[in-house]
């Protein structure tokens, strides 16, 4: 583990963006490795979907960088949609609590679901959301998150396609954010006083 945190340091984004909040993010993963890792998992969702016209549905807001990446990278006809759930409002412990803030305008019954997430942390939101979509009757029903924290986990989720297992640090950048910000970084990075 600290292999990986120590990289973060002297790496930081101080010289080249100007963020009005402190502290700085440091990167854990660049944005060349954030490539080669998404197109690993295009490769593996190459060999399971083709012919299948699944329906991929990205989680709000974290996962639309990594959901543009990916499908650009996957060569055979597929749909998108989102869902717009909240569990940690603008704080960045769990609450526990899920809530759909804007749910799916596709049919899910009979189709084939690939959940995009960016992070499963506590598992909280994601085991959610996969059994709301399983309550709608889809023909399979699976998972690809960019990122995992599992040192975290209280609910356990199973995972199909996986980027990065990340540390238990509180990660930013590539869509993700602190309080709406820094989601424009385009390296995976940690904040330095966490
Ligand atoms: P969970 O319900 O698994 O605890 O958390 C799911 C959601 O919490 C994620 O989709 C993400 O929005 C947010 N989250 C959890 N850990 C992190 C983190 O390290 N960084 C950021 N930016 N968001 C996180
Ligand atoms: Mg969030």
């Amino acid at each position: 583990m600290s292999t990986v945190i120590d990289r973060v340091s002297g790496r930081g984004y101080n010289h080249r963006v100007e963020m009005k909040s402190e502290p700085k993010p440091g990167i854990l993963f660049t944005r060349q490795e954030i490539e080669t890792t998404v197109r690993r998992l295009a490769a593996e969702i190459s060999q399971d979907y083709p012919g299948k016209h699944p329906l991929l549905v990205g989680i709000l807001k974290g996962s639309f960088m990594f959901m543009a990446d990916l499908i650009r990278l996957l060569d055979f006809p597929l749909e998108v949609e989102f869902i717009n759930l909240s569990s940690y409002g603008r704080g960045r412990e769990s609450s526990g609590r899920v809530k759909v803030v804007q749910g799916l305008r596709t049919q899910v019954k009979g189709r084939h679901v690939l959940v995009i997430e960016d992070i499963v942390d506590t598992g909280l939101t994601t085991a959610f959301l996969l059994d709301y979509l399983r309550k709608r009757k889809p023909a399979s029903l699976r998972l690809c998150t960019l990122t995992d924290k599992p040192s975290r986990r209280q609910v356990p989720v199973a995972i199909d396609y996986l980027g990065f297992t990340v540390p238990d640090k509180f990660i930013v950048g590539y869509g993700l954010d602190r309080d709406e910000e820094f989601r424009n970084l385009p390296d995976i990075c940690t904040l330095k006083d966490e």
